[in-house]
């Protein structure tokens, strides 16, 4: 039997004339996603991508795993690819679907027929495969409402499919469609999600990562790229930015007041992210911040952290628990490597009671004892950057 995958489009097919550049970004990146996999054939009709393996290096499950986490796809289907009779479609699913329909008590038949020369109608389809499977599996019976299984038949151009339930797919809309945008990056729970949220509308991903040697360890900068690495299987390739904070962070330390410390810090990583976000053509920030999780989380602090940018800052976990970022965590893979025990730069200095509605004039006051512009401007010149790859674990 020819089983390949079916793939059905989220959105996109919702984006009127934006739509041929969507399908156009989206099979590129199916292809290239796909390359470590086999040869497939790879297409699209009618707002459906088929994906078919070319011979047998092509390995399905591994495709089905890959397929689920590129987005803009809603749902995906493994099925089977038989020729166009009313036999051989009777057989592919009696066949194909066996597994299933011996441990389901009922089903129903639902078909497509978008090949308006196939000799039967839609409903008919489904009678016929209907019958055939209850003489094949007597103890089923048909419930038109709520089965057990249904057996999907789809009549198309170029063959006929089987397949049962489809399984959901990463949603959203594909990578590269929804422009490029700068996610700060720490070590923690947080902003690996923000990243993943945002990728899933469509934003292209630029890192920048702030660390602070020798505060902050080179196995602290190695689960950030394992962190991305990871999610990298969902937003494909990004550029990795490494800033070096410590000389800001000790300035800060020696000339400012202590309970401005952290506020005054995400200042400084606003305005550098900003500056490689401007380098790089990106069109917003990202960070991971979720309203009253910590002192420079609140509207106040928010506030005071935004005016020094003039980029719109995207927080894609604002209005969340801590409860429901966790099970988004665990559900892309990244909890396990998140909560390994590295220091970050914030918790650098710490103040013992950081400003929680810090006033953005003595904010800008403290921060006249700094060359700021100076000291951004040499951050965003002398920071370099590393790539990380698409990654597939294994
Ligand atoms: P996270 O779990 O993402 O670390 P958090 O709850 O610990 O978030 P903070 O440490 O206050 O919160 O950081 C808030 C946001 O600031 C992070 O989500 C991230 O976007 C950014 N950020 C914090 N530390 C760094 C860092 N070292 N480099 C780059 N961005 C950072
Ligand atoms: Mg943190």
């Amino acid at each position: 039997m020819n089983e390949m995958l079916l793939i059905k489009l989220g959105e996109i097919v919702l984006k009127g004339l934006n739509r041929k550049t969507f399908e156009a970004v989206l099979l590129k990146t199916i292809r290239y996603r796909l390359a470590g996999a086999g040869a497939f054939d790879v297409r699209i009709a009618q707002s459906t991508i088929y994906i078919l393996p070319k011979d047998e290096s092509a390995d399905l499950d591994e495709a089905a795993e890959r397929i689920g986490r590129i987005f803009g796809i809603v749902a995906y289907s493994r099925a089977a690819m038989t020729e166009k009779t009313l036999e051989s479609v009777q057989q592919a699913a009696a066949a194909y679907l066996e597994e299933e329909l011996e441990s389901a008590r009922t089903f129903k038949v639902e078909t497509k027929r978008s090949d308006k020369k196939f000799p039967l109608g839609s409903p008919e389809i489904s009678m016929e495969v209907g019958g055939y499977l209850l003489e094949k599996f007597p103890h089923l019976t048909v419930d038109v409402h709520n089965p057990d299984v249904v057996v999907h038949v789809e009549i198309r151009d170029f063959a006929a499919f089987v397949h049962g339930t489809p399984l959901p797919g990463a949603g959203g809309i594909p990578v590269g469609t929804g422009g490029k945008g700068a996610i700060l990056i720490s070590g923690g729970l947080d902003s690996p999600v923000a990243a993943w949220m945002m990728a899933k509308r469509g934003v292209e991903l630029v890192a920048v990562h702030f660390a602070s040697p020798p505060y902050t360890s080179p196995r602290a900068e190695d689960k950030v790229h394992r962190l991305l690495e990871l999610v990298s299987r969902y937003s494909g390739r990004m550029k990795l930015y490494t800033v070096h904070f410590t000389e800001i962070q000790e300035q800060i330390r020696d000339r400012c007041p202590e309970e401005l410390f952290t506020i005054l810090m995400r200042r400084f990583m606003m305005r550098i992210a900003e500056g490689i976000a401007k380098k790089e053509g990106c069109g917003a920030l990202i960070t991971g911040e979720s309203l009253g999780q910590v002192a420079s989380q609140t509207m106040q602090a928010i506030g005071c952290t935004d005016a020094v940018t003039s980029m719109p800052v995207f927080r894609p976990l604002i209005g969340m628990d801590k409860t429901e970022i966790v099970s988004i965590a665990r559900k892309i893979g990244t909890f396990e490597t998140s909560i390994e025990p590295y220091e970050d730069c914030c918790t650098v200095f710490t103040p013992k009671h950081p400003r929680t509605r810090p006033d953005r004039k003595f904010v800008e006051f403290a921060e006249e004892a700094m060359d700021v512009e100076g000291l951004v401007e040499r951050c965003v010149a002398e920071t370099r950057y590393c790539k990380i790859g698409y990654h597939e674990e294994g």
